[in-house]
């Protein structure tokens, strides 16, 4: 994580807000829905973030506060990856998915879980530097 890089970018004031937003929708209308079984996991396609700020397939990942905070594209080494992953090898996904919680499957569950958990550190992370930024 690099807290000189998120302040850097945080110069620009919108980024910020656009940053927490696309964080709390991807939390809230995508994580949250596919752990119910609600929604699909379709990737950069259904990705706030993603829509918000990928810059195009192979030119990276730009400001996503993910790309800051990991300093890898991609969601590399985020649960988004070990997700991926697992529904690859275990439930067959393609690339961009869907990606959905098969069956009950624990593993899945368990997944989903860590990435609602991963991204929530990221929303208290920028919600803490823009309450900083503000004091
Ligand atoms: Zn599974």
């Amino acid at each position: 994580m690099s807290y000189q890089d998120l302040r850097e970018q945080a110069k620009d004031r919108q980024w910020l807000q656009r940053a927490i937003r696309a964080t709390r929708d991807s939390i809230e209308k995508k994580w949250k829905k596919i752990k119910t079984n609600q929604e699909k996991d379709l990737g950069p396609n259904n990705c706030s973030l993603c829509i918000e700020f990928l810059k195009g397939p192979g030119l990276g990942c730009g400001t996503c506060p993910i790309c800051i905070y990991t300093e890898l594209d991609a969601c590399d080494r985020t649960p988004w990856d070990d997700w991926d992953n697992h529904q690859a090898r275990i439930h067959g996904k393609g690339l961009f998915g869907p990606a959905y919680i098969q069956d009950g499957c624990i593993i899945c569950k368990k997944l989903a879980d860590k990435e609602i958990a991963f991204l929530e550190k990221i929303l208290k992370w920028l919600l803490k530097f823009k309450q900083e930024l503000h004091s």
